[in-house]
C-alpha cells in the first residue's frame, strides 16, 4: 500500500529528499503516527512526523530549502519548517520507559519496532517504510481503521500516562470510532488516575479537544466515562449572546456544565489557557448567578452591574435563561450609551456642587438608558433630575 498517493506535491517533494539523504546516510526513515493513518483514511495530511534511526542531525545539516528550524537535543527531536510551506518533525527511533505512572517517561534511542511499541493506539503505531515503500503494522492498527476502533497497545497505556484519555476521546470523536478500552478508561477514571497527572498537561489535552469539530460530544464523552460530573443539558447550550466558535466560549461552556465548581479548577489553575479567560472563570466562581440581576429591569441598574464584567463573564451569565435578554439588551444596546452632555454644560445652569453634578448626570443617563430619549438639556430637566435623581424605573 503506497500512503504517499494521499500526500500533497509539496509534501512528497520534501519527504523525498529527505530520503534520499537518509539513503546516502545509511539511515532508516519511516513516516509515523497520525500522517499514516490520515493517509490511510483519506483524510487530509497536516503535520508529518518521520522517525530515523540516527541523530537527526545528520539529516538536517544536508537538506535544502529550510526556512527555520529547531533541534531538541534532549529528545533529539528536529523540527523542520521548508520553505515550500511543508513543516516535517524528524525524530530518533526510541524506547520508552515510565519510572511512576503520570511521569514524563525516559527516553533510550532503539529501532522502529521499539518506537511503535511506545504509542498510544494501534492506529497511531503504523509506520511507513521509505525506502522498502511499504506498511509496518504490528497492531492490528489497518484492522482497527477498518473497523473504527480506538485501541491502546500495552497494558497500563492509560495509568503510564493518563493523557492518553483525553487522546482517546479526541480521536473518537474526530473519526467516530468506538472506544475499544471504555471499560478500562471508566475503571482508570474511577481510580483517580488523572490526580497523578499536572492541571497544565489535562488543560493542553481539553484545549486541543476544545479545537475540534465535534467537541460537544468530546464533553458528553466526559459525563458518560465519569471523567467529570457534568449537566449534560448544559452542553452547548445556545443563545443570541455566544459564539461556539471561538474556542475560549467551548472551554467557558464546560466550565459552566461541572455539576460541582470545585471540578473547575483545572480550568482556573493552569498555565496553558487563555489568562482573561482564567480570571474570569475565577470571578464567576464567586458569583450567585441565580440571584444575579435577575430582579431588576431597570437599565441603569443592569448596566451597573454589568460594566465591569468581561465578554467571558457575559456569556457565562447568559447562559441563564433568566438574564439572557438582560445581557443581550446590555451588549447591544447599553454598553455603548454615551451621554451627550458633560458635567461643564450642567455647571452653565448654576449647579456648583460636583455631588450634585455627579447626580443630574447619572439622572440623564438612567432616563437615556430606559427611554433612549436624550434631549438637550434645559432647565426643567434640571430641576426633574433633581427631584428625581434616586428614583427607580
Ligand atoms: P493530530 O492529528 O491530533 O495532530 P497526531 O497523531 O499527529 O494527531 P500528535 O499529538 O502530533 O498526534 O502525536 C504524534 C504521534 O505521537 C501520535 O500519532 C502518537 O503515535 C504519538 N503520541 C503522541 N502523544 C502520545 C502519548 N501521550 N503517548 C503515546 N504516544 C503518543
Amino acid at each position: 500500500m503506497n500512503i504517499l498517493s494521499g500526500l500533497s506535491y509539496e509534501q512528497i517533494y520534501v519527504i523525498n529528499s529527505i530520503k534520499k539523504i537518509c539513503i546516502l546516510k545509511n539511515i532508516d526513515a519511516y513516516i509515523v503516527g497520525g500522517a499514516v493513518r490520515d493517509a490511510l483514511l483519506n483524510a487530509k495530511v497536516r503535520d508529518i512526523d518521520i522517525c530515523v534511526t540516527k541523530d537527526p542531525k545528520l539529516i538536517v545539516e544536508s537538506l535544502e530549502e529550510i526556512k527555520e528550524f529547531k533541534y531538541y537535543s534532549e529528545f533529539q527531536t528536529a523540527s523542520v519548517e521548508f520553505k515550500r510551506g511543508v513543516s516535517i518533525d524528524i525524530i530518533r527511533c526510541r524506547r520508552e520507559f515510565y519510572p511512576e505512572y503520570g511521569t514524563l517517561p525516559k527516553i533510550i534511542p532503539s529501532d522502529i519496532n521499539h518506537d511503535l511499541f511506545r504509542r498510544d493506539f494501534t492506529i497511531n503505531a503504523l509506520a511507513y517504510d521509505l525506502k522498502y515503500y511499504k506498511l509496518i503494522d504490528l497492531y492490528g492498527g489497518i484492522g482497527d481503521i477498518k473497523n473504527k476502533l480506538i485501541r491502546k497497545i500495552h497494558s497500563n497505556s492509560y495509568e503510564e500516562d493518563p493523557t492518553r484519555v483525553f487522546r482517546a476521546i479526541k480521536y473518537s470523536i474526530r473519526y467516530k470510532f468506538l472506544l475499544y478500552d471504555r471499560d478500562e478508561i471508566i475503571s482508570c477514571a474511577s481510580k483517580g488516575i488523572f490526580k497523578t497527572i499536572s492541571n497544565d498537561r489535562i488543560a493542553k489535552e481539553i484545549s486541543l479537544l476544545c479545537t475540534e469539530k465535534n467537541w460537544k460530544d468530546a464533553f458528553l464523552l466526559f459525563a458518560r466515562l465519569n471523567i467529570f460530573d457534568l449537566n449534560c443539558n448544559l452542553i452547548g447550550k445556545s443563545n443570541p449572546v455566544v459564539n461556539y466558535d471561538h474556542v475560549n466560549i467551548r472551554l467557558l461552556n464546560l466550565f459552566y456544565s461541572f455539576k460541582d465548581k470545585r471540578d473547575a479548577d483545572i480550568l482556573v489553575d493552569n498555565s496553558i489557557m487563555d489568562s482573561d479567560l482564567k480570571k474570569s472563570m475565577m470571578q464567576l466562581k464567586n458569583i450567585d448567578v441565580e440571584n444575579f440581576l435577575k430582579e431588576t429591569i431597570d437599565n441603569y441598574e443592569i448596566f451597573r452591574q454589568l460594566k465591569n464584567m468581561s465578554r467571558y463573564e457575559l456569556a457565562y451569565l447568559s447562559w441563564n435563561f433568566k438574564l439572557t435578554y438582560k445581557i443581550y439588551n446590555y451588549i447591544y444596546n447599553l454598553k455603548d450609551c454615551i451621554l451627550c452632555i458633560n458635567g461643564n454644560k450642567v455647571k452653565d445652569f448654576g449647579i456648583k456642587d460636583g455631588k450634585s453634578v455627579g447626580s443630574i448626570l447619572r439622572y440623564i443617563k438612567k432616563l437615556k438608558l430606559n427611554t433612549g430619549i436624550e434631549k438637550d438639556l434645559n432647565r426643567r430637566d434640571i430641576q426633574n433630575a433633581l427631584e428625581y435623581k434616586d428614583r427607580k424605573f
